[in-house]
């Protein structure tokens, strides 16, 4: 017997050892082995057990036994990281490795283990207390054998708990062979929830169609098994889902749910954990190493059959997957950044085919590959377009920021327009709240002498520093460097320094003035460090003691605050002006999200969009709140340039400090891929990415464009994994990038 063997080295290399008799018949495929190596011993799974290999046996070393302290790879799922490891050219150890969190992998955290106490023989322990009775100096024993006696085996924190315990009297008793002990492993109990249990709702119409087409899909051998759900924000989307839950748990299988990062709030998983309670998991990235051992091994032990989580809930080690479910697909989040640079909602999709799972994709703005894919009926399209309670939808008007040129001497001027002071004065006089959103951080922009042209600019990376007023610094979003913000000219000493461009910590300190004493607050990711602060700054947003709440994305979703009756977006000219194919979709998805925070009460909402090019078509469909008519120009322009879904992607990286060595290398690959390229094939030379330089490396970018892409993603991944490049020069391939800037 022949096991097929990957080790820790990311070589995309499965070596063959000799399965030793001591395992023969007992290892299983995804089992954590030692094995030897060149002159060391390392660990590495079995991805595969043979009876008969290439290599004479003779050559072949015996693999050295079970890892000691791994879990094992769920072997349902090797299959699902192989496919991973082709389709996203990553090597097939990286792929393996995001099959399991950290903390299972590494063996670092070892189950909590306790010692149990029992009486090792209960005629001995009797004639014990029968003798010793009277004896003071055995009182400490007898009373831990009378308690042993009466409540069966306890840990050693649970006789901890007695009055009389003593540790000297413990271990003299087992010394003496009359209570024996054992070591367990426990539980850790982090399921301390106080949820009031809630029950199904009678379904809407359209709840009931959704329903209805999910129950003829569970008993479908045949595809689609893929549901795309377009549903409004508030359409009942997730009483859908958690209703399709309870029928695949009722049939004896478990579902995952998978949400974005910054939509997992205590306010979804609350809707939850009330529906199924502790057969629920919740796993997001503010757990513990300890907490997410814990997790993992409650969803492989079978004690829970759901789990709700962000990307990586993905890979929650079910045998008995029914369904899979991605709320807000679109979210480009589910895209992973470094290797393997998975889409958890295409991995999702093919997950779903290994293991003859449904699978359900929701959103409120499908993405256009998905709405692609219903067109092409490889998924089944359900559309929900009312909302429940039928709240009248935004009023939205678009203000044009050109005809309120800046006026300096008035405060807010070029920042807020009139039109948009006005409403946030008359709401807060109301006593009802604001949102005002940017998508840009920091006080301003630019920094900048007028007198001779110096703009303070990362060092390393191709942008301008940011500005922050109170931190009195200038910084780099991109590689993050501070420094302090100069005082004068660096370049000239003209103490006439110039900031344009505002970020949200500008339109907080401007807000606080117009709208005194309206108390304001800023959430983006300078002020918000910890959930903690996230958590407090809501709360006292909810209580109505914050009346307007300032923020960059972080503050566009899933927020549900019926006194919030007006949004003002400052500026979303910024994300319209990025080189890529996917800025319009994103600005749209944006405006529409954050239209959405308005009038989730009883009074209807008010959305001000301000913006330099009011004629823009995105800005236009969003004002409008018109998916269909958005989804149609966006996807004209897409086809039109043969970008997704319109033909598949792929973006070649190259970067390095030595720009010549780096386009040098580029130019090298691209040689070398010809042969696999034909005319079906759209390919980019190596050019300058948007962003030409972070951290001090030149970064060049090509792309391949086309709809058979199958044989040349082969030939870039054994380029990219089994070539090595030039010192000083890195070369990393993404498959359906999602950025490429
Ligand atoms: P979405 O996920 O699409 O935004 P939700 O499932 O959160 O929508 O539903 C929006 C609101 O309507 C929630 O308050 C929810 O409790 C309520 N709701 C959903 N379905 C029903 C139903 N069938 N009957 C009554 N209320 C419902
Ligand atoms: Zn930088
Ligand atoms: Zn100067």
């Amino acid at each position: 017997m022949i096991a097929r063997v990957i080790s820790d080295v990311a070589l995309d290399r499965r070596f063959d050892y000799i399965v030793p008799p001591e395992l023969a018949g007992r290892l299983r495929c995804g089992a954590a082995v030692r094995i030897p190596f060149g002159n060391s011993v390392r660990e590495g799974y079995v991805l595969e057990l043979a009876e008969k290999c290439d290599y004479p046996p003779e050559k072949l070393k015996p693999l050295l036994g079970l890892s000691a302290d791994r879990a094992p790879v769920p072997e349902h799922l090797i299959a699902l990281g192989e496919w991973m490891a082709e389709y996203y050219c990553c090597s097939r150890e990286q792929a393996i490795r995001t099959l399991l969190p950290a903390a299972v992998r590494t063996g670092r955290v070892r189950p909590a283990t306790t010692h149990v106490y029992s009486v090792a023989d209960e005629a001995a322990a009797r004639k014990f207390l029968e003798d010793n009775r009277d004896k003071k100096n055995a009182s400490g024993r007898c009373s831990l054998l009378q308690i042993l006696l009466a409540d069966g085996a306890s840990s050693r924190e649970q006789l901890q708990g007695f009055a009389g315990f003593s540790a000297s009297s413990l271990a003299t008793l087992v010394k003496a062979k009359l209570v024996a002990v054992e070591e367990v492993t426990v539980r850790r109990d982090f399921r301390r929830f106080e949820v009031v249990p809630s029950s199904p709702l009678p379904p809407t119409p359209e709840q009931k169609l959704a329903l209805d087409a999910f129950d003829a899909m569970l008993d479908s051998r045949k595809p689609p098994r893929v549901m795309l759900l377009h549903g409004a924000t508030n359409s009942g989307k997730t009483e859908v889902y958690l209703q399709m839950i309870a029928k695949v748990i009722d049939r004896g299988q478990s579902a995952i749910v998978l949400v974005p990062e910054i939509s997992l709030t205590p306010q979804t998983v609350r809707r939850f954990r009330a529906r199924f309670g502790d057969r629920l998991s919740v796993l997001h990235s503010r757990l513990t190493d300890a907490e997410r051992y814990e997790e993992w091994h409650k969803v492989n032990s079978g004690e829970v059959s759901i789990v709700v989580g962000a990307r990586s809930a993905l890979f929650a080690p079910f045998t008995n997957l029914g369904l899979i479910i991605v709320d807000e697909e679109h979210e480009t989040s589910y895209k992973q950044s470094e290797a393997p640079r998975y889409i958890a909602r295409d991995v999702a999709v093919m997950r779903g085919k290994l293991e003859a799972a449904c699978v359900v994709l929701g959103s409120a703005t499908p993405s256009a590959e998905s709405l692609w894919n219903a067109r092409a009926g490889r998924f089944k399209l359900i559309r929900m377009p009312h909302q429940v309670e039928n709240r009248p939808a935004p009023r939205i008007s678009v203000v044009d920021l050109r005809s309120f040129s800046s006026e300096p001497g008035k405060p807010g001027g070029g920042l807020f327009s009139p039109p948009l002071v006005e409403a946030v004065r008359r709401r807060v006089e109301l006593d009802e709240q604001c949102i005002l959103f940017l998508n840009r951080r920091g006080y301003s922009h630019v920094l900048c002498c007028d007198l001779c042209g110096y703009e303070a600019r990362c060092p390393e990376c191709s942008v301008n520093y940011t500005y922050s007023r109170r931190r009195g610094t200038l910084s780099c979003h991109l590689c993050g460097r501070v420094e302090p913000a100069p005082e004068l000219c660096p370049s000239c000493g003209s103490p006439e320094l110039r900031r344009f461009g505002a970020g949200t910590e500008k339109i907080e300190e401007t807000a606080a003035k117009l709208f005194y004493p309206a108390r304001v607050a800023r959430m983006d990711s300078d002020t918000m460090r910890s959930a903690a602060d996230y958590e407090r700054t809501l709360e006292s947003f909810r209580r109505g003691d914050i009346r307007i709440l300032i923020g960059t994305q972080m503050i566009a979703k899933g927020l549900h605050f019926p006194n919030v009756t007006l949004v003002g977006v400052l500026n979303p000219d910024l994300g319209l002006a990025l080189p890529d194919f996917r800025a319009s979709e994103r600005v749209f998805h944006l405006l529409w999200q954050v239209a959405g925070r308005a009038g989730r009460g009883d009074v209807p909402g008010e959305v001000i969009i301000q913006t330099m090019h009011p004629e823009n078509e995105v800005i236009q469909f969003a004002a409008a709140l018109d998916f269909d008519g958005f989804s149609a120009f966006d996807s004209g322009f897409r086809e039109f340039l043969h970008y997704p879904p319109f033909g598949r992607l792929i973006a070649l990286h190259f970067r390095g400090e030595d720009e010549n060595a780096v386009l040098d290398y580029a130019e090298k690959i691209m040689a070398e891929l010809k042969p696999y390229l034909n005319s079906t094939l759209r390919v980019t030379d190596p050019a300058p990415a948007p962003i030409e330089r972070i951290k001090g490396k030149y970064r060049y970018l090509a792309l391949i464009r086309g709809e058979a892409l199958a044989l040349v993603r082969q030939a870039v991944r054994v380029l990219a994994l089994h070539r090595r490049p030039p010192k000083g020069v890195e070369f990393y391939v993404d498959v359906d990038p999602q950025s490429l800037l």
